[in-house]
């Protein structure tokens, strides 16, 4: 008999299935069991659970946070609940918004008035950096006042102040966590890092935004699994903890690294039109994560990055599928 259960939602796309494999991977704690409740938008692949999908712990529940009685029956069969499903790239909602509306905002409420009836030990909302906006100097801390400029993170950002008026009202253990760029294997190749190394690998010419000079701070995916396992364990009911601790660079910078891994030179890259609203820096203060929970990222960036791209090369048959549906853009 497994002590926790733990609901993760969205657990097919690249975050969310991350934290499933870790969890119950060899080095995962042994006395968990996981279901995983995924929509399987374009961005949802079962490829990425194709490790743990034969694990006696592990339960797929295909469906949508947006429904009401499966929401209910599921967070009342789990103790806790780690809440990534999201539409998360910012180009499609430079296009339109409304999934992530809908998805990212009443798919939140949905699943915390479902906590409400039942409450879990705790609720862990995973959000972003991007909801503080861009800032010119210095960095954001937690209180920082929220000023998103895609609707991606406007959509993140009223998530987080849904999820913290239900901790308010209700009482119940809701903890955020607010992330930078991750980077690593199995990132659906419409985000910058997979879409630069997807690209060069195929030998196309790969686009940069603007005067590629946007500063982003790029952290490991075990790093930002690693906090949020902490979050969820010894974290407090009601706060938000920024993780953050990567390695910050423009994206010119990030494009000399991933040209030099992909064997690739500057005449792979072409500069396109900037993204609309863009974010000229993101920078987080994570020195609260780090004093209260112990939190240090632990990962290399440039062995993070060789390790990703040979992920990238080794693996054609998961990415070369994907890519027809990566169409819209790429960016973080
Ligand atoms: P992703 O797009 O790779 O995965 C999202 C997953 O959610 C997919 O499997 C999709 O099918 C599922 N989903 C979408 N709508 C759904 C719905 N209505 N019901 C159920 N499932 C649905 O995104 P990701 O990069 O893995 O990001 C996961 C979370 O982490 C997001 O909330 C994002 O804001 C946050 N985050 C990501 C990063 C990053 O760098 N990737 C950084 C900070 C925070």
């Amino acid at each position: 008999m497994k002590t926790t259960t733990i609901l993760v939602t969205g657990g097919a796309g690249f975050v969310g299935s991350h934290y499933v494999r870790t969890l119950l991977g060899p080095t995962g704690p042994g006395d968990i069991s996981v279901t995983v409740l995924d929509k399987m938008t374009y961005a949802g692949n079962l490829a990425n659970l194709a490790e743990v999908q034969r694990h006696a712990d592990f339960q797929f529940v295909r469906g949508d946070i947006c429904n009401t009685e499966l929401t209910r029956k599921l967070v009342a069969e789990h103790d806790h609940v780690v809440h990534f499903a999201a539409e998360s790239h910012v180009d499609r909602s430079i296009v339109g918004a409304d999934a992530f509306v809908r998805t990212n905002v009443l798919g939140t409420d949905t699943l915390l008035a479902a906590a409400v009836d039942n409450p879990p030990r705790t609720f862990v909302h995973v959000s972003t950096d991007e909801v503080y906006g861009s800032i010119d100097s210095g960095f954001c801390t937690e209180d920082q006042a929220l000023s998103p400029s895609s609707p991606y993170a406007a959509a993140k950002a009223s998530s987080d102040l849904i999820a913290l008026a239900y901790h308010r009202t209700h009482g119940l253990d809701v903890r955020i966590t607010r992330c930078t760029n991750n980077y690593g294997h199995h990132q659906f190749p419409e985000k910058l890092i997979p879409l630069f190394i997807t690209g060069l690998l195929d030998g196309e010419k790969v686009p940069l935004y603007g005067d590629g000079l946007h500063i982003r701070d790029w952290l490991h995916i075990d790093d930002h699994i690693n906090a949020i396992e902490l979050v969820r364990r010894a974290g407090r009911p009601g706060e938000i903890y920024n993780v953050g601790g990567g390695t910050a660079m423009t994206n010119r910078e990030l494009a000399e690294h991933l040209l030099s891994a992909c064997g690739s030179g500057w005449d792979s890259v072409e500069y396109a039109v900037d993204r609309k609203g863009h974010d000229r820096r993101y920078a987080l203060d994570y020195s609260k994560i780090k004093r209260e929970l112990g939190y240090r990222p632990r990962r290399d960036f440039a062995t993070g990055l060789t390790e990703t791209v040979q992920w990238y090369r080794e693996n054609r048959a998961w990415w070369e599928p994907l890519k027809a549906r990566a169409s819209v853009g790429a960016r973080p």
